[in-house]
């Protein structure tokens, strides 16, 4: 019979499997899957005169997961789920590109991306990244009404969700019943 105190080390023992520890993460260049972004007013507003250099470097791990996009809080590289490029909306998928990008430079200037003194909606580098690609939403052509459904995602409370749209100054009024996810 085992018994059931010991110290970690003892616990430890007992496991008898074998865990490699570092595996390798694959990562691909962003630029050859994802073309013209460097020339994208709104980017290069991001990075300046180094977008070029940063879209060369940036490297994007592909998830077999749902999910959407965001940044690595490890080294900067941007996790994409290959579910949702296959089945997100082009322009949904463009605006969240343009949202971890606006994440790609609060890394590189040291900001901490998961603040967890905050939600979700008031981190404040997510209302950055929120406000800079409802920015380019409307710049787009968006209506408002478009622009409430791609903020809402199905995690998101209503509450959430409403705080959110105020934080990045969108009506939108009554709420939207879909999400990104669902609008046909
Ligand atoms: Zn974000």
């Amino acid at each position: 019979m085992i018994p059931t105190t010991g110290g970690s080390a003892t616990i430890t023992r007992r496991l008898n499997v074998n865990i490699t520890r570092n595996v390798p993460v694959a990562t691909y260049p962003f630029l050859d899957y994802f073309k013209g972004f460097e020339n994208v007013d709104a980017v290069k507003q991001i990075f300046d005169k180094d977008t070029k250099k940063v879209l060369s470097n940036l490297r994007v791990e592909f998830v077999g997961r749902r999910g959407y996009m965001g940044v690595s809080e490890i080294d900067g590289h941007m996790i994409i789920s290959a579910d949702y490029l296959k089945t997100g909306k082009r322009v949904d998928i463009y605006l969240d590109f343009v949202h971890e990008l606006v994440h790609v430079k609060q890394f590189m200037e040291g900001k901490e991306l998961f603040d967890h003194n905050y939600s979700y909606v008031e981190r404040p580098t997510e209302v950055e990244a929120y406000r800079f690609a409802v920015e380019e939403a409307r710049r787009l052509g968006l209506s408002d009404r478009r622009i409430c459904h791609y903020l809402k995602t199905e995690w998101m409370t209503d509450d959430e969700f409403k705080r959110l749209a105020r934080a990045v100054d969108v009506c939108c009024g009554k709420m939207p019943k879909k999400s990104r996810r669902q609008l046909s």
